[in-house]
């Protein structure tokens, strides 16, 4: 008869609910980072083992009462152009695909300018289609999401 080997017991440690928690992100207060010919939003998972209070007139309330959870994340927009207002008032934009056809222009140090000095003007922090503007005198630089590519072939600053 055969049978089976059964190792010695194993007694793996308690899960807790903490360990098995899914993260819920949600955006930390600041952001977007612009820097580097990208748009850097964080996110923080807000979990932590809570447990619900009975404050009498006032309701129930989760309270903190374990560990909570420190983990950030981050995602990308890139750079997908520079625009600017010339003094005639026509609008002309420089994508980010074709700024090699530019080197007569100090695109680098004006994006550096715009990144450093310039307003964010625009922000739509959705991870597939959103956008990000920034504004500094008469430049204006456009980041997007990976699934919202520049495509447009003509000026459309
Ligand atoms: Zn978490």
């Amino acid at each position: 008869m055969v049978r089976a080997f059964s190792g010695p017991p194993t007694s793996p440690p308690p899960e807790t609910s903490f360990d098995r928690h899914e993260h819920e992100w949600e955006p930390t207060n600041e952001g977007p980072i612009i820097e580097d010919g990208a748009a850097i939003f964080l996110e923080q998972c807000r979990y932590a083992v809570t447990k619900t209070v009975d404050m009498g007139k006032y309701g129930l309330e989760d309270i903190v009462v374990g560990p909570e959870c420190d983990e950030t994340r981050s995602y990308r927009f890139e750079l997908a152009n520079i625009g600017r207002v010339l003094p005639s008032g026509e609008r002309i934009t420089y994508l980010a695909s074709e700024f090699d056809r530019f080197s007569h222009l100090p695109l680098d140090d004006i994006i550096v300018d715009i990144e450093m000095k310039g307003d964010v003007v625009d922000v739509d922090p959705d991870r597939d289609s959103g956008t990000v503007r920034v504004e500094y005198e008469n430049w204006r630089a456009e980041y997007r999401a990976k699934h919202n590519p520049q495509s447009d072939p003509y000026p459309i600053f």
